[in-house]
């Protein structure tokens, strides 16, 4: 990992809540107040793309539709995937202080003042969340497959189109997912009898039109016709296809494919043995910050300003205060300032990294990965 790498998931990791942290120049917008115009203080969704024509939401499938998202069509799921969380940095996470240091790293030490974020709701249907995930994600898997010799990689497809026939896509979840407790329970014997253990990390992923497939990295060597008398005998998949892992990195970043997260909301995007340590939690608040929570009701601004002194000793930042008072400051529930956070800086970061991206038409960070991973043998 390189040095920038690991400020960056260092940044991630203990700063997650706090959005501003992750974006070096982060600032509060001094005019963009409230949730009117976030889409573009935060271009991850182009508007042009969710007109309403191409709005899956605009036409009720049948007149006694229900919202309920299990019976969304994947074009549903997919259209809410991409938009940005509604919960997400709002009012109702609460706000996170983090008050002022002196860094010490370099040489001379800098002064950063205190701040006032809001936390980002950190879950995969979040458009704003998402690409931050994929790339702790992509990060997590890279290390496992080094610290647990992950060499296989195999992928199981729903079955064709008999199955899809009957079966809604949200259904193959379900099935997927009991087919993988049969491969799972018959490779821990397989393993057990050479006298290794099941290591694996399974992806939980979608196909096209939403229909179920995994990959599954392991420490183990697979023969194809076992996983295919696995599924003649308990279930039936679609295609198998097991690969000796030969380029980590282009692994992961093909596993990046946007379209491939929006899996039913409520479903576990990965599993993997016990023996490994996957880290997804980006809401760990830094010791040294303090998690405010917000009545709704009651002014945002008296809230912090109470929760603060009584804690610390003195009121919140001075901008805070200002920015507050300048605008609807009686409006109880307004909302905090969204602080700037571009795309484009975070597509830069990922490439100082290391890492080929760009931002396609769509304003979702796309990973360069080569075609033929899958094809061949
Ligand atoms: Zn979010």
């Amino acid at each position: 990992m390189s040095g920038s790498e690991r400020a960056l998931v260092n940044q991630f990791h203990k700063q997650g809540v706090s959005p501003a942290p992750l974006l070096k120049g982060g600032r509060f917008s001094p005019k963009n107040g409230g949730v009117v115009g976030l889409e573009n203080i935060h271009p991850i969704i182009q508007t042009k793309t969710f007109e309403g024509h191409k709005n899956p939401f605009c036409y009720p499938v049948t007149q006694n539709s229900t919202m309920d998202p299990v019976d969304w069509s994947f074009d549903q799921l997919s259209y809410f995937y991409q938009k940005v969380n509604t919960i997400c940095m709002s009012n109702a996470l609460g706000v996170v202080y983090n008050p002022a240091t002196y860094d010490n790293r370099s040489k001379k030490s800098t002064y950063r003042g205190p701040k006032i974020n809001q936390i980002l709701c950190g879950k995969f249907h979040c458009g704003r969340c998402r690409p931050l995930l994929k790339y702790r994600m992509k990060l997590e898997i890279e290390n496992a497959m080094v610290e647990h010799k992950l060499y296989t990689h195999f992928v199981i497809t729903t079955e064709g189109k008999k199955y899809r026939d009957k079966n809604d896509y949200v259904d193959s979840y379900f099935d997927m997912s009991k087919s993988f407790n049969i491969i799972r329970t018959i490779l821990s014997k397989y393993a057990k009898n050479q006298g290794k253990h099941f290591t694996y990390i399974c992806l939980v992923r979608s196909q096209e039109k939403g229909y179920c497939h995994l990959h599954v990295m392991t420490n183990l060597y697979i023969p194809k016709q076992m996983l295919k008398d696995i599924s003649k005998r308990y279930f039936n998949t679609g295609f198998i296809k097991v690969k000796a892992i030969r380029n980590r990195k282009r692994l992961s970043s093909y596993f990046m494919k946007d379209a491939e997260w929006y899996i039913p909301l409520g479903r576990r995007h990965y599993s993997c043995s016990r023996d490994i340590d996957i880290d997804m939690s980006i809401d760990d608040i830094p010791e040294d910050c303090m998690h405010i929570r917000l009545e709704p009701g009651v002014s945002v601004v008296d809230q912090v300003y109470d929760q603060v002194e009584l804690n610390y000793g003195y009121p919140p930042p001075f901008d805070f205060l200002l920015q507050h008072f300048t605008t609807v400051s009686r409006c109880v529930d307004h909302h905090i300032k969204k602080p700037v956070r571009s795309l484009s800086d975070m597509v830069d970061n990922l490439k100082k990294d290391g890492e080929h991206v760009y931002i396609d038409k769509n304003g979702i960070i796309v990973w360069v990965f080569d075609n033929v991973l899958l094809d061949g043998h």
